[in-house]
């Protein structure tokens, strides 16, 4: 059944362009889906939308069947999990602990409790022996790890990550989509912003493609590889690995 659902939504920056332009789709509970395109296709702005950062000039965003539209970013995030791109914003000096602790303590769960579900994630993103290690030790994909286990402590049902491989290595590329395999596994539904198109064959059910504001496909993996014209028309790229 569908757990998140985009109804006909509309949305522009300024009055001169139209960034997104009644895009429909539906992710069902337990998929692991990719939403790809060229860069400036509105992808990074939808997720944007989905989480409450911006209001739709029209059309709606459903979560399990309700219009989320009076819920605040807050809220949203209980549920829906947001990884930016840049995992940088963090402050290098805190220490893994208080990182992942955060949005717990702002939401005044009790230190006890904090600490109950911060080390579940953190031994689940393999970040438990560095736990009390102050963030600028680690590597990128470390640090990736973090972010992600900080969005994870509030056990949201969906996780949108954006560009989630962006600029790694294939240790690190192979590390972070075997650990998100893995939290699918455990019943996380994945959304995956990308325009890596090796990822979205590997690794996911459910491919939305979005090509200047429009979805222009929405359909299995397999289906878009037959379909050399959204190929074009999205401009995807593989990774240099398999250049
Ligand atoms: P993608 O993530 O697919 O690369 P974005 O959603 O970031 O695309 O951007 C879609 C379009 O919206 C681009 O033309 C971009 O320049 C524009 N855009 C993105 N963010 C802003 C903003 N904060 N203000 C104005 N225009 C923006
Ligand atoms: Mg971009
Ligand atoms: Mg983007």
């Amino acid at each position: 059944s569908p757990i998140l659902e985009v109804e006909d939504l509309s949305f522009s920056y300024s009055e001169e362009k139209k960034i997104l332009k009644n895009v429909s789709f539906k992710i069902n509970k337990g998929d692991m889906a990719s939403i790809v395109g060229k860069n400036g296709a509105g992808k990074s702005t939808i997720s944007k939308l989905i989480c409450g950062f911006y209001k739709p000039t029209s059309g709606k965003v459903l979560f399990d069947g309700r219009d989320i539209a009076n819920k605040t970013i807050k809220e949203r995030s209980e549920k829906i999990g947001f990884v930016m791109q840049n995992p940088n914003q963090m402050i290098s000096k805190s220490m893994i602990f208080d990182e992942v602790a955060f949005g717990l303590r702002i939401r005044g769960y009790s230190e006890e409790e904090v600490k109950e579900r911060v080390y579940k994630v953190l031994e689940i993103c393999g970040l438990y022996k560095f736990r009390n290690w102050p963030i600028s030790a680690l590597s990128f994909g470390q640090k990736k790890r973090v972010t992600i286990a900080s969005i994870l402590v509030l056990n949201p049902e969906v996780i949108i990550l954006d560009e989630p491989t962006a600029g790694q290595d294939f240790k690190h590329y192979s590390e972070i989509m075997e650990f998100l395999v893995e939290l699918n596994k455990q019943g996380v539904t994945i959304i995956m912003i990308t325009h890596d198109m090796h990822l979205m064959l590997e690794y996911t059910n459910k491919v939305i493609v979005l090509s200047e504001g429009e979805k222009i496909a929405d359909d299995t993996s397999i289906n878009i590889l037959t379909n050399n014209k959204v190929i074009e028309k999205a401009n995807l790229k593989e990774t240099s690995l398999y250049e």
